[in-house]
């Protein structure tokens, strides 16, 4: 299979925001660092290229929230140069060159929010576009760590112009996210119930659990206690900052007969951690023959897998699933950034589930080996 044609990728905003995180982590003192953390987040989440808003302003920089005038210097010193001497002197004289070096190392791949709108704009990448995406598998309500009620999912997901969506909150071993345990999925499925009465054929909750993947493969969940759920979805939580091999791990989740997604497969962090290490052609081809779909996850911190090892995992003939893993309504955006990486990856619609009809997609659920 050749390679599909990778697309230059230049990405001034997300340059500028790693130039100022490393520029946090080269402070003396926690609020400096916690305003150049700030900063970069600003910039990060700028709908625009600062090339464009430097344009278009007689090439001065326009003020932005959380931008003081050193964090200025640094977007000119980009723009100019494409490197930032200030941080590069700032890293040399923090002495901590190589934790700043290392956190560097962690944030390859991910796309600034200017960046992921550029990728779904741009019509010479092709790919799934993001109008035609139908639904969106990986999200958290109040019955978990996430702030919305089942309705207002619904409400917001419709206004998207989706036609389904699974609210995938975390299975009770996972306690820290406050897990659910059975009794309150009985209670879940009753509200999920009456908010797909209201809707009636236009939309459908499906309910969905993202269920633990334990350090030895085991998922949270009983064989018995998973098939309440419409889809399951698996995912680590733990041991994701542990150099050593974690293949069998891995494939051991992917053997669980109820698992349909394979969620944020490594568990990375931007800049913080680099996630389960395992031999991820091994895992892709063992989700390829279950016909178990990996995820794109597109919460911006996380962008895992990126379009680098989506590429990796199209190659090993998998599906995929493009989820924003949202805890609030406003994060359902984030499925754009999952969308963004498919299209960088070159994954056709054809192999991402989000673009089936709710047919297609509960056959699959129902039987995913006719689909792999
Ligand atoms: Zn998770």
């Amino acid at each position: 299979m050749t390679t599909p044609h990778l697309p230059a990728i230049q990405d001034v905003n997300g340059v500028v925001g790693g130039y100022l995180r490393d520029l946090a982590y080269a402070q003396d003192t926690q609020p400096k660092m916690f305003g150049y953390k700030r900063a970069a987040a600003a910039i990060l989440g700028l709908e625009r290229s600062l090339v464009d808003l430097v344009r278009e302003h007689d090439n001065a920089i326009p003020r932005i929230s959380g931008i003081g005038p050193a964090s200025a210097r640094v977007i000119r010193e980009v723009l100019d140069s494409g490197a930032s001497p200030t941080v590069d002197r700032a890293v040399d004289a923090s002495g901590r060159r190589p934790d700043i070096e290392r956190r560097r190392s962690l944030r390859r791949h991910f796309l600034s929010r200017a960046e992921v709108l550029r990728v779904l704009a741009d019509t010479t990448i092709g790919g799934p576009a993001a109008d035609e995406y139908l639904g969106d598998l990986q999200m958290h309500s109040e019955w978990s760590d996430g702030s919305s009620t089942v309705a207002a999912i619904a409400h917001a997901c419709r206004a998207r112009g989706y036609r389904y969506a699974a609210v995938t909150d975390h299975s009770y071993g996972l306690k820290i996210a406050g897990g659910m345990s059975m009794q309150e999925a009985s209670e879940q499925r009753r509200a999920i119930d009456a908010v797909n009465e209201e809707h009636g054929d236009a939309f459908r909750v499906l309910q969905g659990v993202e269920a633990n993947i334990g350090i030895d493969g085991e998922l949270d969940l009983l064989h018995t206690e998973a098939s309440v759920f419409d889809i399951v979805l698996a995912a680590p939580h733990s041991r994701l900052r542990k150099s050593d091999d974690q293949t069998q791990r891995m494939l051991r989740a992917l053997e669980h007969p109820a698992v349909r997604i394979l969620a944020h497969p490594r568990g990375r962090i931007t800049g913080s951690r680099a996630g389960v290490v395992a031999d991820w052609n091994a895992v892709f081809a063992r989700a390829a023959r279950r016909g178990i779909a990996v995820e794109i996850d597109g919460d911006p911190s996380r962008q895992d897998v990126d379009y680098d090892l989506a590429r990796q995992a199209l190659e090993a003939g998998c599906l995929f699933a493009l989820d924003s893993d949202a805890h609030t309504t406003g994060q359902l955006a984030y499925a754009e950034t999952a969308i963004a990486h498919a299209r960088l990856a070159g994954i056709p619609a054809e192999r991402i589930v989000n673009y089936w009809t709710i047919d297609r997609l509960l056959a699959w659920i129902a039987e995913p080996c006719v689909f792999g």
